[in-house]
């Protein structure tokens, strides 16, 4: 791996090998882990001697053992495109020689002045993250700890902005909760990131509310009749057969990728349906997610979903599960949610835009 890495590259020093390995190593145990990662999401970066080593966009961090996900960016460069308003990304409009092309958190990562930085999808901080009291609620849970609340803001530089401004009046934190999207951890090395953020983890850790059965034979008759399909396990189902997971997933957007990849709206067939109306009211959803409720009994899946958007259908279930019935839930508004879905940040992760359904809006 380290000598996929050279490639291309200046010399690497032994000690400086050995850092790049550590965060490999780092990266894919964070990726193996569903609480903490999901698909694509996450990075992790390094720096050294001027250059920040980061995942490549779309990576996963799941592979790191396995294949190259890393490369490097000169911190100078970076910076630059800083000062002339202009995001990394736009400056690789072309993919390096291996194919890369840094993340779109490549600035955040810059302008944290620690030499490890790692951010999650962590689904527990995410429970917190999105409520409207979460910086009080986070308050008690991470007490004695140097972390900081950064507003919300989009990924790329709008964010690496935001977090700069939230540094200037609380420098000396090494763990930022970013509202309605996730964690981000700095430290010296990779041993104290992961350390951290275990410890974080710990405080946060919320047990998901036990959601009612899911109703497999209603759920089997309706996509039977659509040819979709109905997943296994109960996990996912909870989004369907949980009043209170329902009907926060039902409120809006609650984190970029939620829209992402399965829309601005969740589509929800109300139940009791007759199977022969099925079709026709389905109709109004065609296109608009990969997943749909079924009220009070489950979800459906279509039969195309991938891999990534299992994962974070994985993810946003086990999120609102997290979340109380009294929790004040921050939705993304709508130029926030206009911009996610106009950004282009589908391509970059590598997965479909969904089209905008017009059937409903966001809190319909
Ligand atoms: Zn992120």
């Amino acid at each position: 791996m380290i000598e996929e890495l050279k490639h291309g590259v200046r010399r690497i020093s032994t000690r400086n090998e050995d850092e790049i390995s550590s965060l490999l190593q780092l990266s894919a145990r964070l990726g193996a882990e569903p609480l903490l990662v999901q698909a694509s999401t996450g990075n992790a970066s390094i720096k050294l001697d001027g250059l920040l080593w980061i995942k490549a966009s779309g990576q996963w961090l799941a592979d790191a053992r396995e294949r190259n996900i890393l490369m490097p960016v000169e911190l100078g460069r970076v910076h630059q495109c800083m000062d002339r308003d202009q995001d990394i990304g736009t400056d690789f409009a072309c993919p390096n020689r291996d194919g890369l092309r840094p993340s779109i958190e490549t600035s955040m990562h810059a302008v944290l002045p620690h030499r490890v930085v790692i951010h999650v999808h962590s689904i527990n901080t995410i429970a917190f993250a999105v409520q409207q009291d979460g910086p009080s609620l986070l308050a008690c849970r991470l007490a004695g700890m140097r972390w900081a609340w950064v507003p919300y803001a989009e990924s790329g530089l709008p964010l690496a902005r935001e977090i700069q401004r939230v540094m200037d009046f609380s420098s000396g934190s090494d763990i930022f909760i970013l509202a309605n999207h996730g964690i981000v951890i700095g430290a010296e090395d990779c041993e104290k990131a992961e350390e951290l953020l275990r410890e974080v983890e710990r405080r946060l850790a919320v047990t998901p509310r036990r959601a009612p059965d899911p109703e497999f034979n209603t759920l089997e008759s309706i996509s039977s009749a659509l040819h979709w399909c109905v997943p296994a396990g109960t996990t996912l189902h909870a989004l369907g057969s949980d009043t209170i997971s329902r009907s926060i997933v039902m409120g809006g957007v609650l984190y970029p990728c939620q829209a992402i990849f399965f829309g601005p709206c969740t589509p929800v067939l109300r139940y009791p349906v007759r199977v022969a109306d099925v079709r026709t009211r389905f109709a109004d959803f065609a296109g608009a997610s990969s997943f749909v409720i079924v009220e009070g009994c489950g979800i459906i899946v279509n039969g195309d979903m991938t891999r990534a958007e299992s994962a974070m259908l994985t993810g946003l279930a086990q999120i609102v599960q997290r979340i109380g019935d009294l929790a004040q839930v921050r939705y993304l508004e709508g130029t926030e949610l206009m911009r996610v879905l106009t950004a282009n940040t589908g391509d970059y992760r590598g997965v479909p835009q969904k089209t905008v359904p017009s059937f409903s809006s966001p809190h319909s």
